[in-house]
């Protein structure tokens, strides 16, 4: 069974690829082996969506990845919960269940959080033992000391976010923050206690996290916390295309032209798997990226007379 389109990843980036492609009449699947809605539902399904326009009060992370996930549905997106294991160059789509042939290939894999790679981190995280990359619900640190570490929008939501039911301490390696004015300000307002020029070299603890040790230029210190809680950034889900030779910024995002094309022909890219100078890994860009990727495929696959060059 062929399909004109498959998309790589069910977050926002390929539900919303899926939404554009159906809407043009193409036979589309969307393949997600985790949660579909990506980071909206796996990362922080509790936050308040400020800024999606259309949504000046803000919409729960959860219920917004259920509106994309029902519009897919709705405009008969197959959503198929299968792990893509490879992509080739014919573009054949290979999974856990089965091998696919399409006519075009969208991959919106996104990204994961990044580890910092300290002494002490990889002993404490991913097993509830005091290292966690998001925070996905804030009561679950209620009255404990949090250390949260990172300079951009991610660290200084969740430290302003945690901070309604816990301790929070926020250290960036910087003078300034990267994040917008906005989450500045609101940080500012908080009670979290902010250590600039500041960076987080060890975690340790017997059965579970205790005690950071911090630097500050020549003066080292250890705080005693009960978590730790990284927003250092992202790193790629490029696996599953490490073989298609892809061009590839240094980062490994894929760089694409402004039709969302990669360096194979068939193949697009959209949402924050996208190589780009001051990249904005937001929401409305990833969204416009799956459209602009849809249209143009079904420009390549039916050449309609009104996208005929003159
Ligand atoms: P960013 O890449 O923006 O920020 C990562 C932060 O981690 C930076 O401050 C960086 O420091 C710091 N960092 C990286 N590596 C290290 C290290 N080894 N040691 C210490 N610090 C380190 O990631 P975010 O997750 O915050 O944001 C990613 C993107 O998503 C951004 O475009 C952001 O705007 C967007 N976003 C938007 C939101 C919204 O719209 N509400 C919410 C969350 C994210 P340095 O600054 O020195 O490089």
């Amino acid at each position: 069974m062929g399909y004109d389109v498959i998309v790589v990843g069910g977050g926002p980036a390929g539900l919303s690829a899926g939404i554009f492609c159906a809407e043009r009449g193409l036979r589309v699947a969307v393949f997600e082996s985790g949660s579909f809605g990506g980071a909206l539902r796996a990362i922080y399904p509790n936050k308040l969506v400020l800024n999606y326009p259309g949504f000046p009060a803000g919409i729960k992370a959860r219920e917004l990845a259920e509106l994309f996930i029902k519009q897919a549905r709705d405009y008969g997106v197959e959503l198929r919960r299968e792990r893509v294991l490879e992509i080739t160059r014919e573009l054949r789509v290979k999974t856990d269940a089965g091998e696919y042939p399409a006519r075009a290939i969208v991959i919106a894999t996104g990204t994961r959080p990044r580890e910092l790679g300290i002494p002490g981190e990889a002993e404490f995280n991913y097993a509830d033992l005091g290292v966690y990359y998001s925070a996905p619900e804030p009561e679950r640190f209620s009255g404990k000391k949090v250390l949260v570490v990172g300079g951009g929008d991610s660290a200084l939501e969740t430290a302003v976010e945690l901070s309604r039911v816990a301790r929070v301490t926020l250290v960036h390696r910087r003078e300034e923050f990267r994040a917008v004015a906005r989450n500045v300000e609101r940080l500012r307002q908080s009670g979290v206690e902010v250590l600039l020029n500041t960076e987080l070299e060890e975690i340790g603890g017997s059965e579970k996290v205790e005690w950071v040790r911090l630097r500050r230029g020549e003066e080292e210190f250890t705080r005693r916390v009960d978590a730790v809680v990284l927003a250092v950034g992202h790193v790629p889900n490029s696996e599953i295309f490490a073989k298609l030779g892809l061009e590839c910024d240094s980062d490994g995002r894929i760089k694409t032209d402004a039709a969302q094309r990669t360096s194979v022909k068939g193949i697009y890219a959209a949402g924050d798997i996208v190589s780009g100078v001051g990249h904005l890994e937001l929401l409305v860009v990833a969204v416009a990226q799956g459209a602009v990727a849809a249209h143009n495929i079904y420009m390549e696959l039916y050449e309609p007379y009104w996208a005929q060059r003159r």
